[in-house]
């Protein structure tokens, strides 16, 4: 008889992380499944960077509060680095100032501040272009490096809360008692699905009832620009992008002017995050396409849009290339993120905001406590 497991996980992303998690450390005896050797999707080719001012008022800004404290708590016990804390969003026109004076005013504007154009040089060593008025700065964020920490949550999820990880193996099924997988039979009492984009192997109709399409990232790696950054970059582009300033009517004059004079960066959805890991390179993007199926084609004017609105916000030349790549998510127009129950003791959850590094630990605490009760 092989072992009979509380919950199996079906997807090793860090939202299926998340739930084997939270369960594990509930006492729960959890098993993932995971198609590839080890994680290579979205959770391994994003920023890292937990972001909570920016994310949409409500629920997701709450989540990202919850997820964010998560993360603090276990990145000691994984051995995980936090790169860097915080947010420097820089500002270089009076309706962008008017989008963080607005922020500032709403209850997700605890904590956070305007600084002068002196203040964000002295932090950063020296960086923004001759038009910087100001920016936001945010003291809520944590930032590390996916490629490592994923593995390293990974790791620990495995040797210390004793998760079994079922690695090269696709679930087939993913109805209790009996999962089938291309390994053989599984025993759990509940399943937690979590399959990032990958529509079409568990609960196809179900998935095609959300009407998901996915979304297409440009990512750069950007040799070290030699200063220390204090924490992640964005500027201008971003307060019409997250939709917790977006949202907020003194962006429609942002947008108006921005789009004006930098159509093409909208076209090709680029905004700027430049978050710096611990060898002093930058990771930096991105852009946003979105289809039924992107494809790998990246078009090249994306990667130019990125480093001019680099070389706009950082007032210096993108330092070289020295990576590229592109990841994907699920998206849908009307949600962040969805959970679907196929069956009474089955959860799907895909995250369809792009924020799931954000949200992931809060949204796998509330779909458990429905699922098994409160902790
Ligand atoms: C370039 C980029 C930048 C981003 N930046 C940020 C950021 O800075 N902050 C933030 O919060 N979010 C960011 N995001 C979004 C975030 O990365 C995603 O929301 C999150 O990674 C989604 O996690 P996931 O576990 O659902 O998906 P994935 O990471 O794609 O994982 C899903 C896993 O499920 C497995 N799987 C699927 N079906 C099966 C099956 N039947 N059997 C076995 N295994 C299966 C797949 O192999 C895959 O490993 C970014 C995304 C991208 C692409």
């Amino acid at each position: 008889m092989g072992k009979v497991y509380d919950l199996a996980v079906i997807g090793g992303g860090i939202i299926g992380l998340a739930h084997a998690v939270t369960a594990a450390r509930r006492g729960k005896r959890v098993v993932l499944i995971e198609r590839e050797r080890r994680a290579n999707g979205a959770s391994i080719r994003n920023f890292g960077f937990v972001t909570v001012t920016g994310q949409e008022r409500g629920e997701s800004w709450s989540l990202a509060r919850r997820t964010r404290d998560v993360w603090a708590d276990i990145v000691p016990q994984a051995g995980i680095t936090v790169e860097h804390r915080g947010l420097y969003l820089s500002a270089r026109s009076p309706e962008a100032i008017a989008v963080i004076e607005a922020f500032l005013e709403t209850e997700m504007g605890e904590g956070c501040g305007l600084i002068t154009a002196d203040a964000y040089r002295a932090a950063t060593g020296g960086l923004g272009g001759p038009d910087l008025l100001g920016a936001l700065y945010s003291p809520h964020e944590i930032r590390v490096e996916s490629r490592h920490a994923i593995p390293l949550l990974t790791r620990w999820a495995s040797e210390s809360l004793g998760i079994d990880f079922l690695t090269e193996t696709v679930a087939f099924s993913s109805l209790p008692p009996m999962i089938e997988t291309s390994r053989g039979v599984i025993e759990a009492g509940q399943v937690v699905v979590c399959p990032g984009d990958d529509f079409s192997t568990l609960w196809r109709e179900r998935i095609a009832a959300y009407a998901l399409r996915r979304c297409r990232l440009s990512m750069l790696r950007l040799a070290d620009p030699g200063v220390r950054l204090p924490g992640a970059l964005m500027s201008d582009l971003s307060l019409t992008r997250y939709a917790g300033y977006a949202a907020l009517p003194e962006a429609a004059a942002l947008k108006a002017k921005l789009l004006a004079e930098q159509p093409r960066h909208y076209d090709n959805g680029v905004h700027l995050i430049v978050a710096q890991g611990s060898d002093g390179t930058l990771i930096v993007g991105d852009s946003h396409h979105y289809d039924d199926l992107p494809g790998p084609f990246a078009p090249a004017s994306a990667e130019d849009d990125i480093l001019d609105e680099y070389a706009r916000a950082i007032g210096r030349p993108a330092p070289a290339v020295l990576e590229r790549w592109v990841g994907t998510y699920a998206t849908a127009d009307d949600r962040t993120y969805l959970v679907d129950t196929p069956a009474d003791n089955v959860r799907m959850v895909i995250v369809t905001g792009g924020t799931g590094a954000s949200t992931s630990f809060g949204i796998a605490e509330k779909v458990l406590n429905e699922l098994m009760g409160e902790a």
